[in-house]
């Protein structure tokens, strides 16, 4: 977050006197209280400083860095996901590449017939099975799809930056985000590398405001 050069005096005039409450910052800048309400307030609301009532602003010590680091931490899986577009384990490759086009995704998700998650399809999985001489209408997905146990998952509560730790680890483009049951894991939402640009992206501007 750019500071402006009022919030670094402040900052600076906290961390010499502090605890000191708006009325002495206010006065050392020979301003009104009001004019630097709203000063005090991103300076607090950024995490650079803390107020406890009754004692006055306090210098939380915090670099820019490090709040920048709280605040992807407190990203969540849930915040970001999308919709996730799934397929039948008996659905045709041919089936298969219509509902890549028809959902606008990357990677699809194959369900076996409980509705639980069976399997992955990348693009390339779907562009391979198409190469050879196979009709693709008769060819079904689970032949050709990536399959359980081998599937890299990740779950609504998991930190956003450990699905995208997973996402490069493995060298994938999309995670399922799923959730446990006795039966199986039950796919909820789909975390992809454009999500996680959306939420980088969202951490920069914010920070600009
Ligand atoms: P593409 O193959 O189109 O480049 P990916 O890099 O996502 O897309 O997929 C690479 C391989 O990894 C594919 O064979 C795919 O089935 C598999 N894959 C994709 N996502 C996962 C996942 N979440 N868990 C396990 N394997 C996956």
């Amino acid at each position: 977050m750019e500071l402006s050069e009022r919030q670094e005096k402040i900052i600076e005039i906290v961390k010499e006197n502090g605890p000191i409450t708006g009325e002495q910052i206010a006065d050392h800048l020979s301003l009104s209280r009001a004019t630097l309400r709203p000063d005090l307030a991103i300076l607090t609301m950024a995490g650079y400083l803390d107020a406890r009532p009754r004692v006055g602003y306090f210098f939380t010590g915090k670099t820019g860095s490090e709040l920048l680091t709280e605040k992807v931490k407190q990203y969540k899986v849930s915040e970001f996901q999308s919709v996730p577009v799934v397929v039948k384990e008996d659905a045709s490759v041919y089936d298969a590449i219509s509902t890549m086009f028809l959902g606008d995704v990357g990677t699809l998700f194959v369900v076996n017939d409980d509705g639980y998650l069976s399997g992955v399809l990348s693009r390339k999985d779907l562009l391979r099975a198409s190469l050879g001489n196979q009709d693709l209408n008769i060819v079904s997905v689970h032949i050709i799809m990536t399959r359980m146990p081998n599937i890299t998952v990740c779950r609504a509560d998991d930190l956003l930056i450990e699905a995208a730790k997973k996402l490069i680890d493995k060298q994938i483009d999309g995670l399922p985000v799923v959730k446990d049951t006795p039966s199986g894991l039950q796919v909820i939402g789909r975390i992809t590398k454009t999500n996680i640009t959306k939420a980088f992206v969202e951490l920069i501007l914010d920070e600009q405001v």
